[in-house]
């Protein structure tokens, strides 16, 4: 599928045109990845840019992407001003979901603040 490739692309469009770097890392051909899987990593990178652009004062954008034997893990880190508090206490709004529908399909999202906001997004790669 060439669902989350064509997202990726977006995202640069939408990191650029907030004058920012984006950098991109590993290889976003996914293989044997699920169309329900790919779209809810897809609806998670366009959240996560889109944050990036409202809230992170960043200059920088990194995205990369990686398929093991039994999971993708797909990383988004900004070096803006960073973001506190738990994901539990974002009711209703982008973040919180994100980890409901990565959890949907057997994934998780963590949150870090450190230099910056990183995004950790892993999902198997086989449903369940
Ligand atoms: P919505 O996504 O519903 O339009 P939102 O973007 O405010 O609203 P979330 O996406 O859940 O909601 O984000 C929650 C809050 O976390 C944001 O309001 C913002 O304060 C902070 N935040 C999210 N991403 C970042 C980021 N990359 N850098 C800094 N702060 C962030
Ligand atoms: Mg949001």
């Amino acid at each position: 599928g060439a669902k989350l490739e064509d997202e990726i692309i977006r995202v640069q469009q939408i990191i650029q045109a907030a004058e920012m770097d984006f950098q991109l890392e590993g290889n976003i051909h996914l293989t044997h990845t699920p169309l329900l899987v790919e779209n809810v990593l897809s609806m998670c990178l366009k959240e996560a840019a889109t944050n990036i652009v409202k809230h992170s004062n960043a200059s920088k954008c990194r995205v990369s992407v990686h398929q093991t034997d039994t999971e993708v893990i797909i990383q988004v880190q900004d070096d803006g001003i960073g973001i506190s508090g738990k994901i539990d206490s974002f009711h209703g709004h982008g973040l919180q979901g994100m980890k409901e529908r990565l959890e949907f399909v057997n994934g998780s999202l963590e949150v870090r603040s450190h230099n910056g906001t990183t995004l950790n997004i892993r999902v198997p790669n086989i449903v369940q």
